[in-house]
């Protein structure tokens, strides 16, 4: 459907279609490095001016002695510290989607503390 836009551009459908693979591809690998393995987490992630959360990645009995009711958990966000913690077992793109799951939390708590 998105290739139909395209029809009528200057260039040549095929060519158009060419570009669209080459855009698709990109968007599917946003956080791979050059030889095409998943970048590993970022230590930090700035979520505005002056607020930092921190990502630590971490061991499941670690993760125990954290969690709230010593829970095994993919990830948690500590508000306290602003700290998100991750579990190292998963694999990398379970982490990367452990983080985002943990950032929502971090997003929505952050908010409501700069606009209560
Ligand atoms: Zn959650």
């Amino acid at each position: 459907m998105v290739a139909n836009e395209l029809v009528g551009s200057e260039n040549g459908p095929s060519q158009e279609a060419g570009k669209l693979q080459e855009v698709l591809k990109a968007e599917d690998v946003p956080k791979r490095v050059g030889n095409g393995k998943l970048h590993k987490l970022p230590r930090a992630i700035w979520l505005g001016i002056g607020v930092r959360v921190k990502v630590k990645i971490v061991t499941p009995a670690f993760m125990k002695t954290v969690s709230p009711g010593g829970h095994e958990l993919d990830g948690l966000w500590d508000e306290a510290n602003q700290l998100i913690y991750v579990d190292k077992t998963l694999t990398l793109e379970e982490q990367w989607e452990t983080l985002r799951h943990e950032l929502l939390h971090a997003i929505i708590d952050i908010d409501h503390l700069e606009r209560p």
